[in-house]
């Protein structure tokens, strides 16, 4: 059995509408690029419009699309992690998003840098097609992001990327169960390198992230990746220690060597009371979300559950 030299992953939810334009550019691509062997892998989370139906239509007829369905919907990043465990592209795996903001025909130029020696390749975002709000965010969350995590942060990138099989073949082996991809992408190391592109509007449908999602994503980032909030408790711990101590020297040396009666002051302490009482329940927050995390991570359970799938156009359980 010849395995395809390159594997598109593109995980759907509820992408009824964009659906016949995904398939005709890929297939456009495909047919363009005669030199290579593909496979699309995509991947259903658990849609509840049509797209499940497409896309078993399209794969039952065409050899090239291998279909994964999942138990439910998982998420972005975990149907993008479903795509990877079974993608079988012998040279590289490209991901991408089924609302083609990643136009799939950039594959070419990847390819190229790619075939460079780049291991990974991935795409920057210029310029994006969004509300000023989410703009914002974004640009200052990617650079807080890489201030204080402890891996190289590749600015106003996401998941849409090139990798090599041995990467993916890395990324599959990672049991972390929040994951984010873009953060493991840039941990796995060897040779990456960027692409810029403008970022074009979803062809059809809504935004399938809510705000809520792209929090949680956020979070994701910074606590995977970073230590940064543990080391600010106990920073924030000593310097408080510090403080209290000083001003205890303070009085006292007030009080007996200056002899100023020591009353004053209950604005002060009401004041401080309250503000370190904030201050600990932050700190527990924060212990506790590492905590979560390694409930979670204990616990073993699986990343996704792979319903069935659709391979040279037969279904298989
Ligand atoms: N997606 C998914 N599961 C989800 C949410 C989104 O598989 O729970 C897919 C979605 O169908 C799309 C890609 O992930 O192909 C990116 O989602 P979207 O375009 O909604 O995100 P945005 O581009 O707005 O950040
Ligand atoms: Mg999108």
């Amino acid at each position: 059995m010849n395995h395809p030299q390159i594997s598109f992953i593109v995980p759907l939810y509820n992408e009824q509408e964009s659906f016949s334009i995904l398939v005709e550019r890929l297939n456009k691509l495909m047919d363009t690029c005669s030199s290579q062997s593909f496979e699309v892998v995509m991947v259903n989370d658990g849609s509840k419009d049509r797209t499940a139906e497409l896309m078993q239509v399209n794969a039952l007829n065409d050899a090239r699309y291998h279909c994964v369905f999942l138990s439910r919907n998982f998420g972005h990043q975990l149907a993008l992690s479903a795509g990877l465990s079974v993608a079988r592209g012998t040279e590289a795996v490209m991901c991408i998003d089924g609302d083609l903001q990643d136009p799939p025909e950039l594959f070419t130029e990847f390819y190229k840098l790619f075939k460079e020696g780049n291991e990974v390749v991935y795409a920057v975002r210029r310029n994006r097609k969004e509300n000023w709000f989410k703009k914002f965010a974004y640009h200052f969350y990617y650079r807080l992001l890489k201030k204080i995590s402890n891996i190289e942060v590749n600015l106003d990138s996401g998941d849409f990327a090139l990798l090599s099989r041995k990467v993916v073949d890395i990324l599959n082996q990672l049991p972390e169960e929040s994951r984010y991809l873009r953060g493991l992408r840039s941990w796995v190391g060897f040779q990456q390198t960027s692409f810029e592109y403008d970022r074009p509007e979803r062809a059809a449908g809504e935004t399938k992230y809510s705000l809520g999602m792209l929090y949680r994503l956020a979070y994701n980032g910074i606590f995977n990746f970073s230590d940064f909030p543990v080391k600010f408790i106990t920073n924030m711990g000593i310097a408080t220690v510090l403080i209290s101590l000083s001003y205890f020297i303070y009085t006292i040396v007030k009080r007996f060597v200056f002899h100023v009666p020591v009353v004053e002051g209950f604005t002060g302490l009401l004041f401080t009371i309250i503000l370190f009482s904030g201050v600990q329940l932050i700190s527990l927050g924060i212990i506790g979300e590492y905590v979560l995390r390694i409930f979670f991570q204990v616990k073993g359970r699986p990343l996704f559950i792979i319903k069935n799938r659709i391979v040279d156009k037969k279904i298989v359980e």
